[in-house]
This record gives structure tokens, sequence and C-alpha cells, in this order.
């Protein structure tokens, strides 16, 4: 009989003291963090929301089947063209939504993407999912008006 050395690695799964451990103790959160804690409760929430609503709309599609009367034809045709752009606007928020979660999650929330510097907290809470602070956003949009025409 062949004897087998079975190397059982009881590799325990390191408890690694998560750097978050410092953002759990609440009586330490300074209130810029508190208030980024309620946007992302709000934004989970809006999620679970956005997300029954697309299930919701998938479920409701009507299907293209040949209604007897042509008047039914459009107004189905209305409806389904309807719920698509309402998924597709939903699905755009919800994937804003995952952006704004994710950035939460590296610890990079409220921080603009073009100069780096801290959003406002009141523009966070007005628009949770904006990664620009108020001045490099106006400057996008100025130059956004310059190049479109
Ligand atoms: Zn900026």
């Amino acid at each position: 009989m062949k004897k087998t050395r079975n190397i059982i690695r009881s590799k325990k799964t390191s408890t690694k003291t998560k750097a978050a451990t410092r953002a759990k103790n609440p009586a330490r959160l300074s209130m810029r963090e508190k208030k980024i804690r309620e946007i992302k409760k709000k934004l989970l929430s809006q999620k679970k929301i956005l997300l029954g609503e697309a299930m919701a709309a998938l479920n409701e599609l009507p299907e293209q089947t040949v209604f007897p009367d042509l008047g039914d034809q459009a107004s189905a045709e209305i409806n389904r063209n309807f719920m698509l752009r309402l998924r597709g606007r939903e699905s755009k928020l919800l994937k804003k939504i995952e952006d704004a979660l994710e950035r939460m999650n590296q610890g990079i929330f409220g921080i603009c993407d073009k100069c780096g510097q801290e959003i406002d907290i009141r523009r966070l809470e007005a628009r949770p999912v904006t990664t620009m602070c108020i001045e490099c956003k106006t400057l996008q949009e100025e130059e956004e008006k310059l190049t479109e025409k």
C-alpha cells in the first residue's frame, strides 16, 4: 500500500486587522465620515429600489405578440419603448451608484477625480454619485459647451 503523505495545510485564514478597523469606531469618525456613512446607506437603499424596479420592468415587458387591434399594437409598442428607456436610465444610475459604493470601499469617495481635493460634503449629499468638485465640474461643462459647437 502506498503511503500517501497528506500535507494538509491548515492555513488559518489570516485574521488580518483590516484597515477599516479605525473607521469602525464611531466615536472617532469625523463629521464628514459620518455624513459619508449616511450617504452610503442612502445609496444602498436606492440601489435596492432601482434593482427592484428594473426587475419589475423587465417582468412587465410585453411580449412582441400580434395584437388583434392596431391601436393596441401601437400602445404596446410605446409602452415597451418607454420601459426600455426607463431601464436604460435606471441602469446608468445603478452603474453610478455602484461606482460610488466602490469608491467608498476604496476610501476615495468624495475626492475629486480631477484635482484630488475633497468634494464639498453638501454637494455629495445632494449628488452622491458625483466624482468631481463643483469647480472642476463647472470647468468641464464649460469646456464641453465649447467643443460641442
Ligand atoms: Zn476638483
